[in-house]
């Protein structure tokens, strides 16, 4: 076991703090990583304040892992020390299902084992990004590309194939409409990656307050959802809305906005129910779906893919005492576009 410098959520919505936690010691297959930087998902703090229903404290958040490999087991045979790294939502799958052998562990019959507020294979509490090493499975790390720097690449590891994922499964490309809705950690990758994908790309956001960042990233349109003439001037236009909102939305405005056979997919996990009339989703045989993350070759992939069109995330870099800050922050929507934690501050 290695004693470790970590920050942690003592109890749900209790400020984070610097404490130690044990990493496990490095196994056969087993990689161990020095985190260079950890990016925050708004999904940390639904979870650090227990939004999503119990969690596991004290928690240590973080699954936007970035950094290099300082040691590895003796089977390890895809990485070697001083390898970047990267390091998503989750560390192990069941690894058998049917989920599993097509990539999607995402999606494991028997649940993954999340990277934080999960229990590992061993029985013992899992750990995340908030911290200055840790020791994973080499099945799910993924390589980050000499193209990217490791502080931009960390927030890929969540917000990039979170959006990366649905994007291709629902074909955007040339010729294809797509809306964003909300301009944040996730909304700004959606962006970035639909515009790369050849896509014709719009931002659905609360206010105008940040078109001209949206435009400079690859929108080609930007319009304020809070104005009533948006919904009417853009009814029946999209192939595929995605929705990046952490809280819930009002659902059949959105629908409305679809053309015939054409998605809204949800990615944001709001902490309350939402309400649908089905048949704000008949109309033109609309599909309604969601999507979770991305398997570990996706993500892999979406590394490569974003390495190839020098995409990045747009960062915030900030120190470890400044993480209660930075959560306040998103809360209020003010982040351009994702807080990553240097963790040598740690
Ligand atoms: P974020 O940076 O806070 O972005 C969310 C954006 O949604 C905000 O920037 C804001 O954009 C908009 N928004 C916030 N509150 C709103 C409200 N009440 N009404 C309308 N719009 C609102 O968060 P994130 O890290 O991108 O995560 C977004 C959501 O996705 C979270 O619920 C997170 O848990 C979830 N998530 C899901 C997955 C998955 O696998 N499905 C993975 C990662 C994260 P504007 O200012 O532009 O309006
Ligand atoms: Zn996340
Ligand atoms: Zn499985």
């Amino acid at each position: 076991m290695t004693t470790v410098a970590a920050y942690a959520a003592p109890a749900a919505k209790a400020p984070l703090e610097r404490t130690t936690i044990e990493r496990r010691t490095v196994g056969e297959f087993d990689v161990l990583i020095d985190i260079k930087f950890a990016g925050i998902c708004h999904s940390d703090i639904h979870q650090a304040r227990e939004g999503w229903g119990k969690a596991i404290f004290p928690m240590v958040p973080g699954h936007e892992i970035a950094g290099v490999v300082a040691e590895v087991g003796p089977g390890v045979t895809r990485f070697a020390v001083g390898d970047r790294v990267g390091v998503g939502c989750m560390v192990d799958s069941c690894r058998e299902c049917a989920n599993c052998k097509a990539g999607l562990e995402q999606y494991c019959d028997q649940r993954p084992v999340w990277t934080y507020n999960g229990v590992g294979k061993d029985g013992e509490p899992t750990y995340g990004g908030y911290s200055q090493k840790i020791v994973v499975d080499e099945n799910f790390v993924v390589r980050i590309p000499d193209g990217l720097s490791l502080d931009v690449a960390a927030p890929l590891l969540c917000a990039g194939i979170t959006t990366y994922s649905p994007l291709r499964h629902w074909n955007t490309g040339p010729g294809k409409k797509v809306a964003v809705v909300g301009f944040g950690g996730l909304g700004h990758m959606g962006v970035k990656i639909a515009h790369a994908l050849g896509a014709e790309v719009t931002v659905l956001s609360q206010s105008l307050r940040k078109k001209d960042d949206g435009l400079k990233l690859g929108a080609d349109h930007y319009y304020a959802t809070s104005d009533p003439a948006t919904f009417e001037q853009l009814a029946g236009t999209f192939d595929l809305i995605l929705n990046t909102v952490s809280a819930p939305i009002d659902f059949a405005a959105f629908l409305s906005l679809l053309r015939t056979d054409g998605a809204m997919v949800n990615v944001g996990v709001p902490e309350e129910p939402v309400e649908i009339l089905l048949s704000s989703v008949m109309g033109n045989r609309r599909t309604l779906s969601s999507s979770s993350i991305g398997g570990i070759r996706e993500t892999q992939e979406m590394l490569d893919f974003c390495a190839g069109h020098g995409l990045g995330a747009e960062i915030e870099l900030i120190r470890a005492d400044q993480i209660n800050e930075a959560y306040e922050r998103v809360l209020a929507s003010d982040v351009r576009y994702r807080f990553v934690i240097d963790t040598s501050t740690i």
